[in-house]
């Protein structure tokens, strides 16, 4: 049990001052393991929340909330998020970012938080929360650094959702409580030859007699260096083109699986993003992950929830991005006798780009509450994905000019926020593919 739901668990019970109690205890900042149970046990839950308890509740007897009113149990993940990522992130972001490498004990913190299993039913060893809350973790470590953001957050929508949707009974008995506490994972679906394409994928698995053996190379995943776990996608029948596609568990360490190269990136560079080869790699027959030849259906579904992530992370990034410029122009910087956040011409800039991160924020939101409540969401994903990479990286690249020279030095965030933001645009769908999932779902509403 985390010292999080600890912290929080009587908190909530009681319905007390939550926020200023976890200000007060220096380990306030634990937040993750509030279960289902509580999530119940709220006494007033919002009205339209999608949150589990109110699921099945006759939605017309209820008042529309704003899109971004938070549950009480979402708002506690919100403010200890924050204080996490400000009081044990922050000062090691710029040193990360030099070294290209991701610290140990920030992903030691991350499971301590219960940060890596936010959705994973407690009877797993989760924390049993909802999807929007780890969005709202996803974008508050992205306030303060995408890197962690994505290690969160590839963790959390794409590998274990995959184990809780499609994994056998004895695949979450085995993997769920690792994923939770101790075990970084992650999702291994595009190759050298596919990318947008990715179906096009080349890595072949055949059936042996104790199960299987995988051969082929990934390249580009995210989290590698620090994962014990990874979900493979890999054709078990090329014959049938994309629909021989099937899902797998690797460990790390078994025979023929080798990291062979660290990419040196742009951005994000304290997230791990590297080409794994798998020579002849044998695993056992529960590895199979869902059942074969559902694998494409099984990434379309998860990439779906991801790109949700995604938006968040970029929201978070631009909000960052903001409040740093922000703080710099309206109390440090005086020009001309005066802050310079104070002309008109500053002003207005920080004004549309406030609005701006506001919009992107409300299609993030929400796509994650209609996923919520059970609606087809993937216009919504994409639009959200699509804008709030957008936003990003004009919000951090005005961000940067606002702040002069100091925004251009390695010495604060403004400069790495600017670079963190181009990569919104190209991983879980580039932009041209959100406009053509877009396009496309328009098209069939209005094509006679
Ligand atoms: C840092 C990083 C982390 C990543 N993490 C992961 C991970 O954890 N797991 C994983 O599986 N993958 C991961 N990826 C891969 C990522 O999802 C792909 O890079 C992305 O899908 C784009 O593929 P590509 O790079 O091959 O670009 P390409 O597909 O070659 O695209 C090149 C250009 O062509 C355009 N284009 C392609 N097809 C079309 C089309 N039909 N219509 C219009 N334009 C088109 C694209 O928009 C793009 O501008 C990661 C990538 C990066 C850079």
């Amino acid at each position: 049990m985390s010292t999080i739901a600890r912290a929080l668990r009587p908190a909530l019970r009681k319905g007390t001052g939550l926020t200023s109690s976890l200000r007060a205890t220096p380990r306030s900042f634990n937040l993750a393991r509030i279960s289902t149970s509580l999530l119940q046990q709220q006494q007033n839950p919002r009205p339209l929340s999608t949150t589990p308890s109110c699921r099945n509740a006759d939605m017309t007897e209820l008042l529309p909330t704003p899109i971004t009113h938070f549950s009480e149990v979402e708002t506690a993940m919100r403010e200890t998020v924050g204080k996490f990522a400000s009081d044990m992130i922050l000062p090691k972001v710029r040193d990360m970012d030099e070294a290209e490498t991701m610290d140990k004990a920030i992903v030691e913190q991350l499971f301590e938080q219960g940060l890596m299993g936010v959705e994973i039913p407690e009877e797993y060893g989760g924390a049993g929360m909802n999807f929007t809350a780890a969005i709202i973790g996803i974008e508050e470590l992205a306030r303060v650094d995408p890197s962690v953001s994505v290690l969160v957050d590839v963790h959390n929508t794409l590998v274990n959702t995959a184990v809780v949707k499609y994994g056998s009974t004895e695949l979450k008995k085995k993997y769920l409580p690792k994923l939770a506490t101790e075990t970084v994972g992650s999702f291994c679906l595009s190759e050298p030859i596919s990318g947008s394409d990715a179906f096009a994928l080349k890595t072949k698995a055949e059936e042996t007699a104790d199960g299987f053996k995988i051969s082929g190379s990934k390249m580009w995943i995210t989290n590698s260096m620090e994962a014990d776990f990874f979900v493979v996608f890999a054709n078990l029948n090329p014959d049938k083109g994309y629909k021989g596609i099937t899902a797998f568990v690797v460990e790390k360490g078994a025979k023929g699986f080798t990291i062979a190269k660290k990419e040196k990136k742009l951005g994000i560079r304290a997230s791990s993003t590297c080409v794994i080869n798998f020579d002849d790699v044998e695993i056992p027959k529960e590895n199979l992950l869902g059942d074969r030849g559902q694998g494409y259906k099984y990434a379309i579904g998860l990439l779906n929830e991801g790109r949700i992530g995604i938006a968040a992370q970029m929201t978070g990034l631009a909000l960052g991005a903001f409040e740093n410029a922000a703080r710099y122009v309206w109390n440090d910087r005086k020009q001309f006798g005066q802050y310079v956040g104070e002309f008109q011409g500053m002003q207005h800039q920080l004004a549309q780009s406030y609005v701006e991160i506001a919009a992107a924020r409300a299609l993030v939101y929400n796509a994650a509450r209609k996923k919520e409540a059970g609606e087809d969401f993937v216009k919504d994903a994409a639009m959200a994905k699509l804008y709030a990479s957008q936003v990003a990286g004009k919000v951090s690249g005005l961000a940067v000019e606002w702040m002069g020279g100091m925004g251009f030095v390695r010495e604060g965030l403004a400069e790495k926020f600017f670079r963190d933001s181009k990569i919104g645009a190209i991983y879980e769908g580039t932009s041209n593919i959100q406009l053509n999932t877009i396009a496309r779902l328009l098209q069939k509403e209005y094509a006679a």
